[in-house]
């Protein structure tokens, strides 16, 4: 895992206060919420309730899904009446394409594909004629999006890989807040939004060093905000990871000059977003995003190990 909780003491001595903690398979990457509260039952109901949420956002937004709405969409081209959820996705993702200059891109669904049956059937890369004919099919500005209908070009397949964990752990928390908690930490395989703090302070998230797990390059503090961490270590397809999961729209390789990104900010949605945009944007146009967005900070990590720092990064580092 690329960030992980720094757990505290569990049981407070003189204090009703309890740490109740869950965790399920969802999304194709393990959510764990913890709650800290008072209300052992209603904290219960609130986690139960939070995950029955995420359930029904993966069974719209998985593309893995022959029955989701995404996997409909993508076999339609056609939506018509989407759920807010896909909507509100599709849209944040556009926004995110023109932030980022096309870095951010959810048609590259077709050089997933590409890579997973040539690496499946011939356990080999694919031929850069392949990645040419997929990488045809790629390109958001062909997304139309309106009121009560949601389009995409008839050779297209989009993935809401990169956004919709920190969607889903958005409204995890909404759902939480909704049951009066107030102290809990969600979290998506390394996308965290804490909701407000800890009993004893802020929560702790190690970011791990991302070539040796068991070495960390720097301990976040959260106290009701977020940090989404994407890396190439996590998802590949090839042994030396060259080919891994998040593409570079432009030449439908995998982006290469980063192998970590790591963002704080104040939700999971954007934070999400952002660290797969800025991932595949590379260091220096990179940090230039993250420093024109208010209440955006990021850590970067070169393929050479270098490591960057927002000016407004200030974190505890190992
Ligand atoms: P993880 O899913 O491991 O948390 P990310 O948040 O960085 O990592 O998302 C990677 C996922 O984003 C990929 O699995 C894919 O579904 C999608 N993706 C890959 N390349 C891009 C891109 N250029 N723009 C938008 N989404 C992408
Ligand atoms: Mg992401």
């Amino acid at each position: 895992m690329a960030a992980v909780l720094i757990s505290g003491t569990t049981v407070y001595a003189d204090s009703p206060i309890r740490k109740i903690s869950r965790s399920e398979e969802s999304m194709d990457t393990f959510f764990t919420i913890t709650v800290y509260s008072d209300n052992t039952e209603r904290a219960e109901t609130a986690i139960t309730e939070a995950f029955n949420e995420i359930k029904k956002i993966e069974s719209e937004l998985s593309v893995y899904r022959d029955d989701s709405e995404l996997a409909r969409l993508n076999r339609e081209k056609i939506i018509k009446s989407p759920s807010n959820d896909l909507k509100i996705n599709i849209e944040r993702a556009l926004h995110y394409s023109n932030q980022s200059s096309g870095a951010f891109d959810i048609t590259v669904q077709p050089i997933l594909d590409l890579y997973k049956r040539s690496f499946s059937e011939k356990n080999s890369a694919p031929s850069a004629e392949a990645i040419n004919r997929e990488l045809k099919k790629v390109g958001y500005e062909r997304i139309s999006i309106q009121d009560r209908e949601i389009k995409i070009g008839d050779d297209q397949r989009i993935t809401l890989g990169g956004i919709a964990k920190g969607y889903a752990v958005e409204k995890a928390v909404e759902i939480l807040k909704q049951h009066n908690i107030t102290m809990a930490l969600v979290d998506a395989g390394g996308n965290m939004r804490a909701l407000g703090k800890k009993p004893d302070g802020a929560w702790n998230v190690a970011i791990a060093d991302p070539r040796d797990a068991d070495n960390y390059i720097a301990i976040i503090p959260l106290n009701n905000n977020a940090v989404s961490t994407s890396g190439d270590y996590e998802r590949y397809f090839d042994d030396k990871m060259k080919y891994h999961h998040i593409i570079n729209p432009e030449t439908g390789y995998s982006a290469t000059e980063l192998i970590s990104v790591t963002i704080v900010t104040d939700n999971a949605f954007d934070g999400d977003a952002l660290s797969t945009a800025v991932f595949v944007l590379g260091k220096e146009k990179g940090m230039k995003m993250i420093e024109s967005l208010p209440g955006v900070e990021g850590l970067i990590i070169t393929k050479e190990k270098e490591i960057l720092r927002s000016p407004g990064f200030k974190f505890n580092n190992n």
